[in-house]
């Protein structure tokens, strides 16, 4: 992981925001694959106000490592987790009435940011509810209203007919919500699309994830975020060899080689995140040449067709993706999302964090 990058996408981040405009650094699913502890401090130190992650156990590995900045918890509480949220000083996502209760006799005073559902259909309060939730936690005591917030569903089309109406449902909950006298002081909408889309939806805080790690939510929207990938999945090759012409390659053989080969195996597999999806389709980088998978990828295998590689030899390095392919062109071929392969990447790939690539 090169650290320079994600201090630069965060930096990128806050130019494309107003000053007051706090960012939260979504740093779930192990900061998409980076490493949670490490990304976090970069983000911290370079401007960041605090810390999305998505459960409980996420937001106190964190804590465990150190890490004291704010810590919004995006995905809510479990039945029992209550008493971890206060005494690990987490602030949480809120939708629920008996969730509600439990927080608010948790101890101390626990920091929610209620959950509307604009239009994404996965977590949060119906518009119809919005005021009478914000009364039930007013009255409770014990909790403190610190935010408001949604989500977007399709904030990276290049259509915003979508967003757009989603933001309109947003500011009417907002409306609901201070018609009663609620108006907390966090409000937040904006993901990576938003913050390179969105202007007027960045309120008092965005919450952006996939543009930290380098990549634009959308190719349209790639020359505005201007960011740097800043992961690198690479391997080496473990063994090499010469076959003739007619040669089946894998699982199935479902590659034959049509010309006299060198088949490259790498040690890397499904196992560890390189999906079987690239089987036949992807292409990684040796010595500066783009090499294509032949045949399927293996739970802990992957072969490649390094032929037209000049003097390659076994134990060479090889980029999967980070820079030859992208993970976004990765994605492409396995028919997925940079998020995907990003989060993917298995736990027995050993994280090795960098202030800069030695070769970028
Ligand atoms: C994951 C997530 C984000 C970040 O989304 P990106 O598209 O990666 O920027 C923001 N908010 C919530 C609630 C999320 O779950």
């Amino acid at each position: 992981m090169n650290l320079a990058a994600l201090r630069h996408n965060l930096r990128r981040v806050r130019a494309l925001v107003q000053p007051g405009v706090a960012v939260l650094a979504v740093v779930k699913a192990d900061a998409y694959g980076h490493g949670a502890a490490e990304a976090a401090r970069v983000f911290v130190e370079a401007g960041a106000w605090g810390l999305g992650v998505s459960s409980v156990t996420e937001a106190l590995e964190l804590r465990r490592a150190g890490l004291r900045a704010p810590i919004i918890v995006l995905g809510g509480v479990f039945a029992g987790e209550e008493p971890e949220v206060a005494a690990a000083d987490l602030e949480i996502a809120l939708w629920d009435a008996d969730r509600a209760r439990a927080l608010a006799a948790a101890g101390r005073s626990v920091r929610v940011h209620l959950k509307i559902d604009t239009g994404m259909t996965r977590l949060g309060l119906d518009l119809a509810a919005v005021h009478e939730f914000g009364e039930l936690v007013r009255g409770l005591g014990g909790l403190e209203i610190a935010g408001v917030f949604s989500h977007f569903a399709s904030a990276d089309a290049v259509d915003t007919a979508a967003a757009h109406a989603q933001a309109t449902r947003f500011a009417g909950a907002l409306e609901a919500l201070a018609a009663v006298g609620i108006r907390p002081p966090h409000v937040h909408l904006a993901n990576s699309a938003a913050v390179l889309s969105a202007p007027a939806a960045h309120f008092t805080m965005v919450r952006p994830g996939i543009m930290l790690y380098g990549y634009p939510p959308a190719p349209h929207l790639a020359a505005r975020a201007d960011v740097r990938p800043a992961m690198r999945f690479a391997t080496r090759i473990t063994q090499l060899r010469r076959v003739p012409a007619g040669t089946p390659v894998s699982y199935a053989g479902t590659f034959v080689t049509a010309r006299p080969s060198t088949i490259a195996t790498l040690p890397v597999g499904y196992a560890d995140g390189y999906h079987r999806l690239a089987s036949n389709r992807a292409r990684v980088m040796v010595r500066g040449r783009h090499a294509p998978v032949a045949g399927r990828v293996c739970m802990d295998h992957t072969m490649v067709d390094v032929t037209d590689v000049d003097g390659v030899r076994a134990g060479d390095p090889v980029v999967l993706f980070g820079d030859g392919p992208g993970a976004d062109e990765l994605a492409a071929w396995c028919e997925t999302i940079p998020y995907e392969m990003l989060t993917a990447v298995g736990k027995r790939v050993p994280r090795v964090h960098v202030e800069e690539f030695a070769d970028a």
